[in-house]
């Protein structure tokens, strides 16, 4: 058995310690005593005081880098959605017992300080998030690690409705002064741009830039859970070596003066907010190349530092590419082996090889980055040789493979028709290739890299997403975390698998009161937040029923849309119609540049303002659409959900890891067979969950047979009276075309996630929705069965998997 350390405080840290620091923190700010502190100086001392302890156990070795024989894991991403970082490092230390105590003697609550903390919003959504998991989940398996990633200035656009329509205003998290964030004085990373290729006296290429700036490195600690490792997330913020001209300065030309300064400072002014979809903009090019540079540029010198030899760096080092985002690391370490250390290029060329690995995280065409060849030979004219030359190899390979079949040699080319495609350099370097869940994987291998895979089908595996249950579970979900606790008898988030010992209790009624009592509370305590951001009043014995993602049309908001008007049509026909009580939740951002998403929210927002002011049927139907969706709104929303809306077009989901969060926290899943939804449907029992819709195969069958989706409209009198009813400007009384562009797209604009060929199936699920929830008992034992079946879907399998399939050294 797992022994219960959150008592015996592995990494000391007392009452006395936490006061002194607290004390040189107020001192710092210049005050007299603690009690003069503003709320939000409470919440700065109090991560700086935790901060300071942190960094003084690693400077003592109390805490320390995880040491293992394996190689170290280099975590490459533009994103890391880490959420508020304080609770989740008291949890991981277990100091927070001693920080609540002492807190309370001067009459403040931790958890009330900790809503002070802004949420570094450092991604978009799924895999900025799934990044977040993993570094967690590293640290926790004493996996050796280092996350490299962006600081941005502005993360993440914050979201709010005028009239229904979303606004976007800067985030500006404050990096300047996070607690937690430690910018590193002792090193920085020159890196190029433009400029052209030279020779040397030896006749070797080498690369002469036009513009240099700096990286300078921004730490944060990710603490592994209750066993003393602290481990690196380090993000790269650019600034220009002389951010001054003086020579330009002293000439008179003040403007002139900062200009170098200003291009170098919009490297990581600004997070890119498309989710899904590539953004094809030279400053994202250049922050992906500013990314690798200096990532790769720390990898080496810690390799080199450790005094071993640059032959033997796949030995020792891993890179795993996040998605193609940092892809442009290749060609990176391609041209510091060859130029900056005359490596010759087959020897540079089988390092590369057996240390990159690449993760691929969608089949979307629009999201697939492909960059003009043009552009990267103006930007990063040695990059460009590179990537021929590697382009060039390979097609003579791809000739021998297949000597008569030119058809497949323009599909399998890195550079195509005056195009780089990045996520064909990946396959073609780089010894593992995986998705992110089994269906997927599948797909990835049939459909989205055939002939790839018939060259090297050993590179192709699969590793399914999981979720950190420290934050996802104990952290979220404090009350069924203690319930855990005293069930199971066992430190659950560290091996989550032991959540399986919970099942029994399933059949107990005694058990199922407690369940249902910490998800009545839970959703108490969303009503409350409801009530006083929104001014709307929920009853928390309704069904809660959340869809929480980015939104997207492959997503299908708007098929829960549509689904909710025919409801609201039923109930205004047939007052006294027996359905229990239903809240439909949303909390969704859109790309700013991404219309029709935006004309999605705002059909949804109008829709609920028509109903939530429909006395008529009040009592059985609410529409909320909670504004920013981000990390700490999720951790609220999760744990008082009863319902967990999977409904993407079959084959368009990755993974999804907010389906993962939902079920742990027993919500029951109404999904489509997509993504890990199917692996969620095979662990917790397909009587568990509802599944409907379309398969991935029966997808593709329709659309080869020529989809119509006016056929589904003129077939289905409940369908077309909600798309009617959307349409004729019932919702919009003030401006009756305002969604016309949702309308076109459903049905003159061909449909193209099927979301009319779904309808029918996906209001069947919810009427059995409704007749299970009529049936509490039994609802509450489906819902425990969901949080007693879903330990698989923890982040910490998902490393062992990559570790056990991927991370192994290359021979
Ligand atoms: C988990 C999570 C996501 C991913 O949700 P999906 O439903 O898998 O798309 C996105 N954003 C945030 C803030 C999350 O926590």
């Amino acid at each position: 058995m797992i022994s219960k350390k959150s008592t015996n405080n592995p990494a000391p840290f007392t009452a006395a310690d936490f006061e002194a620091a607290l004390t040189r923190q107020w001192q710092h700010f210049g005050l007299q005593k603690a009690a003069d502190m503003t709320t939000y100086q409470w919440w700065l001392a109090v991560c700086g005081a935790i901060n300071e302890q942190l960094l003084a156990q690693r400077a003592a070795n109390k805490l320390t880098a995880a040491t293992g024989t394996g190689r170290h894991v280099n975590y490459l991403s533009l994103e890391f959605l880490v959420g508020r970082l304080t609770m989740n490092n008291l949890i991981s230390l277990d100091w927070f017992p001693v920080v609540e105590a002492t807190l309370q003697q001067y009459g403040h609550s931790l958890t009330d300080l900790l809503e002070q903390e802004v949420d570094p919003g450092l991604g978009n959504g799924g895999l900025g998030r799934l990044a977040a998991c993993f570094l967690d989940a590293m640290a926790a398996l004493s996996q050796p690690a280092t996350g490299y990633g962006l600081s941005y200035q502005y993360g993440l656009f914050r979201q709010s409705f005028l009239n229904g329509e979303q606004q976007e205003a800067p985030d500006d998290w404050h990096s300047e002064h996070y607690p937690w964030m430690t910018r590193r004085l002792d090193f920085s990373v020159p890196v190029g741009f433009g400029g052209e290729v030279a020779l040397d006296a030896e006749g070797r290429q080498y690369w002469k830039p036009a513009l240099t700036v700096q990286g300078e490195a921004h730490d944060l600690p990710i603490i592994g859970y209750h066993n003393q490792v602290v481990q690196t997330l380090r993000l790269w913020h650019a600034s220009h070596p002389t951010p001054l001209d003086l020579q330009k300065f002293n000439d008179g030309h003040y403007l002139h003066a900062v200009e170098a300064g200003v291009t170098a400072s919009k490297l990581s002014k600004v997070l890119y907010p498309s989710d899904n979809h590539q953004a094809g903009k030279e400053l994202r090019l250049m922050q992906q190349y500013f990314h690798c540079a200096c990532s790769i540029a720390d990898i080496l010198r810690r390799h080199l530092a450790a005094g071993r030899s640059l032959l033997s760096l796949p030995e020792h080092e891993v890179i795993q590419l996040n998605d193609t985002h940092p892809t442009i690391a290749i060609p990176e370490l391609m041209r510091v082996l060859l130029d900056d250390h005359q490596m010759c290029w087959e020897d540079a060329w089988s390092i590369c090889t057996r240390l990159f690995a690449y993760t691929n995280h969608t089949l979307l065409p629009e999201a697939l980055e492909c960059w003009p060849q043009d552009l990267v030979a103006t930007l990063l004219p040695r990059h460009f040789y590179i990537i021929d030359e590697i382009d060039r190899r390979f097609m003579a390979l791809a000739q021998q493979q297949w000597p008569d079949n030119e058809r497949v040699w323009p599909k399998i080319a890195v550079i195509y028709d005056g195009q780089i495609r990045m996520a064909n350099l990946c396959v073609v370097t780089c010894f593992a290739i995986n998705g992110v869940a089994q269906l997927h994987s599948d797909l990835v291998k049939s459909d989205l890299f055939p002939e790839y895979n018939t060259l090297w089908p050993q590179k192709f595996h699969n590793v399914t997403n999981g979720i950190t249950p420290r934050r996802w579970l104990k952290q979220c979900n404090p009350a069924l975390a203690s319930l855990l606790d005293e069930t199971l008898k066992v430190d659950w988030a560290r091996d989550l698998d032991t959540l399986r010992d919970l099942e029994p209790f399933a059949s107990k009624a005694n058990f199922r009161h407690r369940y249902r009592d910490i998800k009545l509370a839970n959703k108490q305590r969303l009503a409350d937040y409801v009530w006083q951001t929104q001014g709307i009043k929920l009853d928390p014995n309704a069904i809660f029923d959340v869809q929480i993602k980015r939104l997207h049309e492959y997503k299908r908001q708007h098929l829960n849309l549509l689904q909710i008007i025919a409801r609201y049509q039923q109930l205004r026909a047939q007052p006294n119609l027996d359905v229990p009580a239903r809240v439909y939740l949303f909390a969704a951002k859109a790309a700013p540049g991404y219309h029709l998403a935006k004309n999605i929210i705002l059909a949804i927002n109008k829709v609920a303002e028509r109903i939530n002011n429909d006395p008529f049927v009040n009592d059985k139907l609410k529409v909320v659409f909670l504004p920013d969706y981000r990390v700490s709104l999720a951790e609220l929303l999760i744990p008082a959900a009863d319902v967990s809306e999977q409904i993407s077009t079959a084959g368009k989901e990755a993974s999804g890891t907010g389906n993962m969060k939902l079920a742990m926290n027993g919500a029951i899943t109404v999904g489509t067979l997509d993504g890990a939804n199917v692996e969620i449907s095979e662990q917790v029992g397909t009587d568990n969950l509802f599944i409907f819709g379309h398969t991935v195969e029966q997808v593709k069958a329709l659309l080869a047979a020529g989809y119509n989706p006016h056929d589904y409209y003129r077939q289905d009198p409940r369908l077309k009276a909600a798309l009617d009813e959307l349409m004729s400007g019932y919702y919009t009384p003030d401006e009756p075309q305002a969604l016309q562009p949702l309308w076109h797209s459903l049905l003159e604009g061909g449909d193209p996630y099927l979301v009319l060929a779904d309808f029918d199936a996906y209001w069947y699920a919810q009427q059995q929705v409704d007749a299970l929830y009529q049936q509490p008992e039994e609802w509450l034992r489906r819902c425990i069965l969901n949080t007693s079946r879903t330990g698989m879907f923890s982040a910490d399998r998902s490393i062992r998997d990559y570790q056990q399939q991927i991370w192994q050294p290359q021979a």
